[in-house]
């Protein structure tokens, strides 16, 4: 799975509708304090399914939602949409959340669980984020903590999940 373009509309401080292609090798986003880099991972955690308000920098689900500024009136909705290239068949994995509350996934427009995206991705790969500050905290980590974050990345974790919800059964 690569990542091929995020397109926000309303995410955080993306109040204008924008596309960011991503190159296939290595893509450096650069921009002075402020500008919404920071803004851009965190768009591709949420629509990955992140649920931490921490890690979104955000106090309430909808801090997420553009706020409006000089130029342009606050967002209805926010809404971001990733596209993935798998094996040369294209993907469309997007995440939307209105002001009265709904959250909706979608996988190449039609609607979805959140179990379908992190199912889709266990399956074919591997999404690792690490944030700014965390290389400290990987530099301290113990090693049950390291081998979850390799599990993580390897995209194992999904099979450790479901043997587990297995063997509850
Ligand atoms: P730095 O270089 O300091 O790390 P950055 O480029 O990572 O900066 P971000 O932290 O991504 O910048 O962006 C912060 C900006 O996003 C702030 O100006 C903040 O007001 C704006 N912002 C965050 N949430 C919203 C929102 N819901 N509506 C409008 N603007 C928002
Ligand atoms: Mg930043």
């Amino acid at each position: 799975m690569v990542l091929k373009e995020i397109f926000l509309k309303g995410f955080k401080s993306f109040g204008k509708p924008t596309k960011i292609p991503i190159s296939p090798n290595i893509t450096a986003i650069v921009g002075p304090n402020g500008s919404g880099k920071s803004n851009i991972v965190e768009a591709i955690q949420w629509v990955l399914g992140e649920h931490s308000l921490k890690n979104l920098r955000a106090s309430e689900k909808f801090d997420v939602i553009f706020k409006g500024s000089k130029k342009y009136s606050a967002s209805k909705s926010a809404y971001v949409e990733l596209t993935f290239d798998f094996n040369n068949v294209e993907y469309k994995i997007a995440r939307e959340l209105n002001t009265s509350g709904e959250n909706t996934y979608f996988i190449n427009g039609e609607k979805a669980r959140l179990k379908d995206i992190t199912n889709l991705f266990g399956a074919n790969g591997m999404v690792s984020i690490i944030g700014q500050g965390k290389i400290d905290k990987i530099a301290m980590s113990s090693p049950d903590e390291l081998k979850k974050l390799f599990e993580d990345a390897a995209g194992t974790t999904i099979y450790i999940e479901k043997k587990k919800e297995a063997l509850s059964k």
